[in-house]
C-alpha cells in the first residue's frame, strides 16, 4: 500500500485565530454550492490522521521517506535563536513542530533470524529517536520516530537489535531529505551560519555534513586506505604557484593553480619545494609532460623544484607579482623614507602630504588618464540620493596634477614613475629580445638611483631575466592568480579559515570550481 505520510505539515486549527468565531457570523449550517465528492486523497488522509481534511486544515505533502508513518499531529513549542552576531545579537523565537511516534515501517510479515544461533527474532518494544526534518518556511521541523527493536527468544543468546530508520541519514540524527537540502544550500555558497539558522540544525553538525560533500566531490581512498585528493579532471597547459596566509596570519601554505580554468590542483601546508615534488608525483611524469609553463613569484624557490624534475618547463614570472613587488617594496619603502626624512628636515606639511599619497603613487598612467577624462566629461562617480541627503558625486580632475607635483618634487618618486611605466611597455612586448633590452634599460634606471630599494628591485629583476621575458612567448595572465588569492581571502574572512585547516582547503578547492566558468561542480 502506499504511504500517505504528512510530515511537515502546517496545523490549520489555531492558524486563524480565536478572533475569528467574533467576526462575521459562517454560513455553518448552509451546505456549499458546488459539493465537492471526496477524492481517493482525501479518504486517505482521513484514513491516516483519523479526521477530516476540512476539520483539520493539514497540508498534506509527500514526506519523499520510504518507510515513513505519521500516527499523530504536530506538537508545537518555541525555541530561541540568535540571527545575529556575536557583537550585535538578534535573539528571535523559532517554532518548532514535533511530529510525535512517527513510525519507521519494516518488513514484519518476512521472518528476521538471529545471526548468532539461528531463531526467528521477537518484537521488543520500540526506541525513540528524534530526526531533524525540513524545516516549513522558517519554522523547524522534528521527528519523534520510534525504532522498532527485536531480539532473540532465547534469553541465553541475549541477541538484540534496534532496526535502522530507512530515512535517516547517515552519521547525524537528521532525516534524508533534509540533508539534501542541507547540501544543495552549501553547495549554493550559503555560510554555515545561514545554514544552521535556516534548518534548526547545529553550526557543527552543518560543518560536518558539509566536510563530507567536499570529501565525497574532491577525495577518494587510495590503495593504502588513506584519503587523498582526486586528481586533475583535466591536461592542464599552464600552472601557477603561490603562497597565501593561513587564518592566523604567521603561517603560509601553497595552492597551485590551473591557470587557464582557476581550479585549485593542489594545496599544501608549507611553501617549502617539497611541495612541488608532491604535486609532481601526485599528478603522473605523463601528465607533467603536457604542462607547458609555470607561473610564479620570483621571491619562491619552486622554480627549481619544478625544472629539477621537469626540464622542459618554461618558468613565468607574472606580470601581477613582480608589480606588486615593486609596490611593496620599492614604491612604498621610498614613500616611508622621503616621508621620514622631510619629517626629520622639520617639513612636516610635505611629509603630510606624501602620506596620502601611496594609491595615487601605485595607480597605472592609464588609469590616471581614465579618471581624468572621467572628470572632463562630468562622469558620475556616486549617485546622490535625496533620502539619505546625500549630493551626487562627479569624477573630480587633478588626479594627475596631483602626481605630476608629487614626482617633480621629489627625485625618487619620479624614478618610480619612470620604472613603472617601462615595465608596463616591457609586458606588452611579444618578442624576448625586445623585452629583455627594456628590463636591462630598467635595471640601468634602477641601479643609477644609487638607492638601497631600487637596487634591491635591481637585482631581483637581473637574477630573475629569462623567466621574466618568457611572459613574452608565454604571456600568462595573471588574473587567475590574483582571482585565486582574493577568493582564499573572502573564505579566509568568512571564518572557514579557522581553526580546521583541512576544511579551509577543501573550501578553496570547492570555491575555485564553483567560480571558474562553466566549472559547475560536479554532481554529488
Ligand atoms: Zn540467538
Amino acid at each position: 500500500m502506499t504511504s500517505l505520510a504528512a510530515t511537515t505539515a502546517g496545523i490549520g486549527r489555531n492558524s486563524i485565530g480565536e478572533n475569528d468565531d467574533g467576526g462575521a457570523p459562517q454560513p455553518v449550517s448552509q451546505p456549499p454550492l458546488f459539493p465537492k465528492p471526496k477524492t481517493r486523497l482525501d479518504e486517505a488522509v482521513d484514513r491516516e490522521l483519523g479526521c477530516g481534511m476540512s476539520e483539520a486544515g493539514y497540508i498534506v505533502l509527500p514526506s519523499l521517506m520510504p518507510g515513513f508513518r505519521q500516527t499523530g499531529a504536530p506538537v508545537e513549542g518555541l525555541v530561541t535563536r540568535d540571527f545575529g552576531t556575536s557583537k550585535k545579537p538578534c535573539k528571535r523565537e523559532v517554532a518548532v513542530r514535533v511530529v510525535p511516534r512517527a513510525l519507521a515501517r519494516f518488513d514484519e510479515s518476512a521472518p528476521h533470524y538471529c545471526p548468532d544461533c539461528g531463531r526467528v527474532l521477537e518484537g521488543n518494544g520500540p526506541a525513540a529517536i528524534e530526526l531533524a526534518h525540513l524545516p516549513m518556511g522558517s519554522e523547524y521541523t522534528r521527528l519523534s520516530v520510534s525504532r522498532p527493536r527485536m531480539r532473540c527468544p532465547d534469553r541465553e543468546c541475549g541477541y538484540s537489535v534496534t532496526l535502522a530508520v530507512p530515512f535517516k541519514a547517515d552519521g547525524h540524527n537528521i532525516t534524508a531529505p533534509l540533508h539534501r537540502f542541507v547540501c544543495d544550500l552549501l553547495a549554493m555558497g550559503q555560510t554555515l551560519k545561514d545554514v544552521s539558522l535556516m534548518t534548526g540544525l547545529h553550526k557543527g553538525v552543518v560543518k560536518d555534513i558539509d566536510k563530507k560533500r567536499l570529501e565525497g566531490l574532491y577525495t577518494e581512498v587510495g590503495e593504502d586506505g588513506a584519503r587523498r585528493l582526486k586528481g586533475p579532471e583535466r591536461q592542464s597547459r599552464f600552472l601557477g604557484i603561490d603562497e597565501f596566509k593561513l587564518h592566523d596570519g604567521r603561517r603560509y601554505a601553497t595552492v597551485i593553480i590551473d591557470l587557464e580554468d582557476g581550479r585549485v590542483l593542489w594545496l599544501a601546508h608549507t611553501k617549502k619545494k617539497q611541495v612541488v615534488r608532491d604535486f609532481c608525483d601526485f599528478v603522473g611524469d605523463g601528465w607533467m609532460s603536457g604542462v607547458v609553463a609555470v607561473a610564479c613569484d620570483m621571491n619562491a624557490d619552486f622554480e627549481r623544484a619544478f625544472t629539477e624534475r621537469h626540464p622542459h618547463l618554461r618558468i613565468v614570472y607574472d606580470r601581477f607579482h613582480l608589480v606588486k613587488n615593486f609596490n611593496d617594496k620599492v614604491i612604498s619603502e621610498v614613500r616611508k623614507d622621503e616621508q621620514r626624512r622631510l619629517r626629520e628636515e622639520g617639513r612636516e606639511d610635505e611629509a603630510r602630504a606624501l602620506k596620502g599619497s601611496k594609491y595615487i603613487l601605485m595607480t597605472k598612467a592609464s588609469t590616471r588618464r581614465e579618471g581624468e577624462a572621467d572628470a572632463a566629461s562630468g562622469k558620475v562617480v556616486s549617485r546622490g540620493s535625496e533620502l539619505f541627503g546625500k549630493p551626487e558625486v562627479v569624477r573630480k580632475p587633478g588626479s594627475e596634477a596631483r602626481y605630476r607635483q608629487l614626482i617633480e618634487e621629489n627625485e625618487l618618486l619620479a624614478t618610480c614613475d619612470i620604472v613603472k611605466e617601462m615595465l608596463e611597455k616591457a609586458y606588452s612586448y611579444r618578442s624576448e629580445g625586445w623585452m629583455r633590452r627594456k628590463m636591462r634599460e630598467l635595471v640601468d634606471v634602477c641601479r643609477s638611483t644609487g638607492n638601497r630599494h631600487f637596487e634591491w628591485f635591481a637585482r631581483l629583476v637581473e637574477g630573475h631575466m629569462d623567466g621574466i621575458v618568457s611572459h613574452a612567448k608565454h604571456p600568462i595572465s595573471s588574473g587567475k592568480v590574483e582571482g585565486t588569492n582574493n577568493m582564499i581571502k573572502t573564505l579566509r574572512r568568512k571564518g572557514y579559515g579557522y581553526p580546521d585547516d583541512e576544511y579551509f582547503f577543501l573550501k578553496i578547492y570547492d570555491g575555485s570550481r564553483r567560480a571558474s566558468p562553466g566549472g559547475e561542480s560536479p554532481a554529488a
